[in-house]
């Protein structure tokens, strides 16, 4: 470990603050295990993580891309949100299954659902190879160290993984200040198993989510499947589940406030080091752009979801995508003007610059902030065009995306046809076309791009354009635009797709490369190709490289200033306990919300706050079976943990280890923190694992799963074991 780093992790040891932080598992030891014993834990670092033993690490997965989960039986039955696995449900559900509005309860391993695409990785080891990275760089020299980088991360990760099943990937931590390796194993085959009607895994729906008082029954289960001798393999017939190395007891006492309760996951982005230009252009620039386009795409997409129950199942998982985000920055910006975040941020800039120059040998980075700040005002317009261009062609019309598929076989039309391949690549796409035509609405799409259109063509800058675009909107008429547009494509319709790849090859080549739709998207890819990306990616390297050393600066002129680094979608922990705050003058949150609050919020027929029939049933009765605590079913709880989007999904892992708890949200007030972390202010939202066993065992009669599990009770609060009177549906 360098010099610098080493100063830096000693001092971090003795001022870690409780709650604040994403830590490095195998870091735990040096910087935060004192502190966690000392607030409750009764682990040690090696019961956390080990290499050669197994440890709580074995029992968290990355679950897809982004999401994560907890193995909670000896047979890979695992643990995530409803909302992560939403888009699997969605995929499996049809109007004569709708497994959103009614859930979805495997009886068997037979009943369990397939998953393409869908993966599980476990994290076998991360090791700390800062020293040879950093070696790597001095040798280079400024000018080659990038590329000498490059090299040196494949080669050690090469001999890292060689002769094994595993993958290895070497990420920078503070900004290429620290490099970790890490090395993971990722299973290929993962079958949904069970999942609550919406009505309770999206109970509240958007009009609840980044909220508290919070009742959502967030959570699905899958299960991972291994070849027959337990390694990873694609889907097959013959796989069997998953025999884990670890999995995590299911606790049935819950928590009480105060309790030292962990969230182990996978989080995916901060950016807690940002100086005050860069939080100022988030605040108000790049989030009122993003929130005003998902403003109008959402107007469409909910109101459409509304009238019709097709619609609905074929939107659901997009609304999701698109909706989840918008709301969070609507917080965002509250929490950064409430919390006065760049005044903070400025007061810190004011203080590293102090110290820079009251400080021998320190000056050289006086100049740092500045140049930061002026290279924000250079580069507003290039990122203000990256980010129309996500909102308006990854996350607007979807029609842009289908007909950009299409190029290739457009542009090696002369290869393709030469080589007699071309109408096998025909078939190919047509094939994938069904897919999208399953979840698709051409009025919908239609109206998307009627009310997004406005807004990319007054506020885009010019350095994005579509000239077949600008072509269709006279006298700022965008519904006639977006009309003739859809009037003129044979990409919004499947009979007009396949008369179009049925005709003659080249009249078809023709006919796609005169395609408002084609059109639109490969001028919209090419100008972001010539005139954005390059210009975007080298203000990003310059960005990166600067903040590098600020963030150098920071350890060595404020420590104090310096937590843990930023998620990079790696393993991380963050601990505190469960609690409840005051966000803000006269609003206090209590630490854990119950069934009645459910019934309390019940409104009959509604999408986000209708009741099923059953659990109104089991509530009456106060029917909830050993899951129950003082004649009340607690439903979610909040937590002081530092936590972000990516550890969706994470476990809540009491003192001892046991699972507690399922993390799903933030309070409204938290959305800042992926910015400003505030102890006072931010609290993360689970589920009560008794709600899950609940909801599995006595509302679904799933109780098989719940047998399934290893449920433990603290030997000093002795609760009787979950008794099940269930039957397989
Ligand atoms: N609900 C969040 C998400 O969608 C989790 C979080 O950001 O706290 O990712």
């Amino acid at each position: 470990m360098t010099r610098l780093l080493a100063v830096f992790l000693v001092f971090l040891a003795t001022h870690a603050t409780a709650h604040e932080g994403m830590w490095i598992p195998s870091t735990l030891s040096k910087l935060v295990m004192n502190d966690m014993q000392n607030a409750g834990l009764k682990l040690s670092a090696d019961e956390i993580y080990a290499i050669n033993q197994s440890s709580l690490k074995d029992a968290i997965v990355l679950f897809g891309g982004g999401c994560t989960a907890s193995v909670i039986s000896d047979q890979g039955l695992i643990l995530t949100n409803h909302h992560c696995g939403y888009s699997q449900i969605q995929s499996h559900a049809s109007l004569e299954n709708d497994y959103l509005k009614n859930g979805f309860w495997a009886e068997n391993f037979d009943a369990e659902l397939t998953n393409p695409g869908l993966s599980a990785t476990f994290v076998v080891r991360i090791e700390d190879v800062t020293e040879e990275m950093q070696k790597t760089a001095a040798a280079a020299g400024t000018e080659n160290a990038e590329e000498a980088l490059r090299k040196k991360a494949l080669e050690l990760e090469r001999e890292a993984v060689d002769g094994t099943g595993y993958k290895a990937e070497i990420k920078p931590f503070f900004y290429g200040n620290a490099f970790y390796m890490i090395v993971t194993e990722t299973y290929r085959d993962v079958r949904l198993v069970g999942a609550p009607p919406s009505s309770i895994g999206k109970f509240g729906g958007d009009t609840d989510n980044w909220v508290w008082p919070r009742h959502t029954g967030d959570f699905s289960l899958f299960r991972i499947y291994a070849s027959p001798d337990n390694q990873p393999a694609d889907y097959s017939e013959d796989n069997v589940p998953l025999s884990p190395k670890r999995h995590l007891k299911v606790n049935t006492d819950g928590v009480e406030e105060g309790d030292f309760t962990m969230i182990f996951g996978f989080p995916g982005r901060t950016f807690q080091y940002i100086t005050s230009p860069a939080v100022e252009y988030i605040l108000e620039t790049e989030n009122p752009a993003r929130i005003a386009m998902r403003e109008a795409s959402l107007g469409v997409i909910d109101r459409a979801m509304e009238a019709s129950d097709k619609t609905r199942i074929q939107y659901a998982s997009k609304q999701s995508r698109i909706s989840n985000a918008y709301k969070k920055w609507i917080g965002q910006n509250m929490g950064l003007k409430e919390f006065d975040v760049i005044e903070k941020k400025k007061k810190t800039e004011e203080a590293f610059l102090k110290a820079a120059m009251s400080q021998k040998g320190m000056e050289g980075y006086s100049q740092i902030v500045g140049e930061l700040a002026s290279l924000y005002a250079e580069n507003e317009k290039y990122q203000n065009a990256r980010n129309y261009l996500i909102e308006f062609y990854y996350y607007g019309p979807e029609i842009l995306r289908f007909a950009a598929g299409f190029r290739d076989l457009v542009e090696n039309y002369d290869t393709l046809a030469a080589s007699g391949k071309f109408p096998e690549e025909v078939d190919k796409l047509f094939n994938l076309a069904d897919g999208y035509f399953k979840d698709y609405n051409s009025e919908v799409d239609r109206d998307i791009l009627a009310a997004q259109l406005p807004l990319f063509h007054q506020n885009c800058p010019d350095v994005l354009t579509s000239e077949t675009l600008n072509s269709l909107i006279k006298n700022d008429n965008y519904g006639a635009a977006s009309d003739a547009f859809y009037d003129k494509t044979v990409f919004a319709d499947r009979e007009a797709l396949e008369k179009a790849l049925k005709s003659k090859e080249k009249k078809m080549i023709k006919t796609l490369k005169a395609d408002p739709a084609y059109c639109v998207a490969t001028e919209l890819l090419d100008a972001y190709g010539e005139n954005v990306a390059p210009a975007y990616r080298s203000f990003s390297n310059e960005e990166e490289g600067l903040m590098s050393v600020y963030m150098k600066g920071l350890m060595e002129l404020l420590p104090e200033k310096v937590n843990s680094p930023d998620a990079n979608s790696t393993l991380r922990l963050s601990y505190g306990k469960m609690e409840g705050v005051k966000p803000r003058d006269g609003i206090a949150y209590t630490p854990y919300t119950t069934l009645s609050g459910i019934m309390a919020k019940y409104i009959p027929g509604d999408k986000e706050f209708d009741v099923p029939a059953k659990l109104m049933e089991l509530h009456e009765k106060a029917d909830y079976g050993p899951y129950g605590k003082d004649g009340e079913l607690r439903v979610c709880f909040l937590g002081s943990h530092h936590t972000t989007g990516g550890n969706s999904g994470s476990p809540t892992i009491n003192a001892r280890g046991e699972l507690v708890g399922l993390n799903f949200d933030r309070t409204y007030e938290s959305t800042m923190s992926d910015i400003m972390f505030s102890e006072e202010i931010c609290r993360n939202i689970m589920v009560d694992v008794n709600y899950i066993l609940f909801i599995t065992d006595k509302f679904a009669g799933a109780g098989h799963l719940v047998e399934e599990m290893d449920t433990v009770s603290n030997p000093v609060k002795k609760r009787p074991q979950p008794v099940h009177e269930l039957k397989a549906k």
